[in-house]
């Protein structure tokens, strides 16, 4: 699996002017009407040209939190950064258990795109063979938003289905709530939906160059080429890859994911605390992620958790600065009126 160097991140889009960004809706000044500015969506806001599975995923727990997450990450509890980064040496443990990571050089955007692309043509062969592969990229559409993940696992079962298996690893040796696990489930179905997508060629070269906007004539990298070429792939620019990349995919005659399933494990022990398998609802992922994206999209102001999930503030790291509890709050006292005098 190969991994970028140094170029600039993939999702930033610092190389974006923020003037195109804050785009200003001229009315007729002559008319006597006032300059007025769109409001930002929150992708504007935050510069994304695009939105990871987990960003759904962890909005699906509580839109609110995630956004505090993305605005002021420094509130989040210690013993929470701790977990994730165990949780993430652990998957690096497995997915070192079946290829090495090399470290390539990039010198653009495409070029590190270049490598996510890579990692998903060097898989395909492996699945067509009945293997079984890991972190397994994955890239598509849903509501005009470009979204990305990666998959843990994915093998043939011993009745040949096509399995994908998530490993979830906590920090109590128990199995999760059911509410942790409806997050961890969107999480799965999402993944299927976008691999069954890009299986069944929704994923057209210029699926991905307009939503990221990406060059497609850009010459790719010297280290990019070489490992492309170790792979069995003669490429020059970017366009060439893409085209690889929906030509392989098409042609490949993948099935789409049967199976989804889950597997909890206790980080201190490794031990195995139990399995879930997910019922993939096609329509109702669909408007999850309508209703998700609609705040990303800036149609809808942003969303705390419903009265009946307000136990989660209690362990939530931003539950002293969170106005959408605040306004909860005060919505109540003003519901109760002002207190009798005795
Ligand atoms: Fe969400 Fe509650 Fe945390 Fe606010 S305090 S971010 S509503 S979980």
């Amino acid at each position: 699996v190969l991994q970028p160097g140094d170029a600039g991140k993939a999702n930033s889009s610092s190389d974006l002017p923020l003037a195109s960004l804050n785009k200003v809706l001229m009315e007729d000044s002559a008319a006597g009407k006032v300059k007025r500015k769109r409001a930002q969506t929150p992708l504007e806001k935050y510069y994304l040209k695009y939105l990871c599975v987990t960003d759904l995923s962890t909005q699906s727990w509580c839109e609110q939190q995630m956004v505090y997450g993305r605005e002021v990450p420094q509130l989040q509890a210690p013993e929470t950064v701790v977990l994730l980064n165990t949780g993430k040496s652990i998957h690096l443990a497995r997915e070192l258990e079946v290829h090495d990571v090399v470290k390539v050089h990039t010198t653009s955007q495409e070029d590190s795109w270049a490598i996510k692309i890579l990692n998903l043509l060097s898989v395909i062969p492996v699945l067509q063979a009945g293997g079984c592969v890991r972190e397994l990229p994955v890239f598509g559409v849903i509501e005009d938003v470009f979204l990305t993940g990666i998959i843990d696992e994915l093998c043939y079962s011993a009745k040949g289905e096509l399995e994908l298996r998530e490993l979830k690893t906590r920090g109590r040796p128990f199995m999760p709530s059911r509410a942790q696990k409806k997050k961890d489930y969107f999480q799965v179905c999402l993944y299927k939906y976008i691999f069954d997508a890009m299986v069944q060629g929704q994923l057209k070269p210029d699926v991905i160059t307009s939503h990221i906007q990406l060059r497609p004539e850009q010459p790719l990298g010297s280290q990019i080429r070489e490992h492309a070429q170790k792979v069995g792939f003669t490429v020059t620019c970017f366009g060439d890859l893409l085209e690889l990349m929906y030509l392989n995919l098409t042609l490949s005659d993948l099935p789409s994911i049967d199976c989804l399933k889950i597997e909890y494990s206790h980080q201190e022990s490794n031990t195995l605390l139990g399995t879930e398998v997910v019922r993939f609802e096609e329509e109702k992922v669909r408007e999850k992620a309508q209703n998700y994206l609609a705040y990303w999209k800036g149609q809808r102001e942003v969303q705390g958790v419903e009265i009946e999930e307000a136990w989660k503030c209690q362990s939530c790291s931003y539950s002293e600065i969170c106005d959408w509890r605040k306004k909860r709050a005060e919505g109540s006292e003003q519901r109760s009126g002002p207190k009798k005098s005795k």
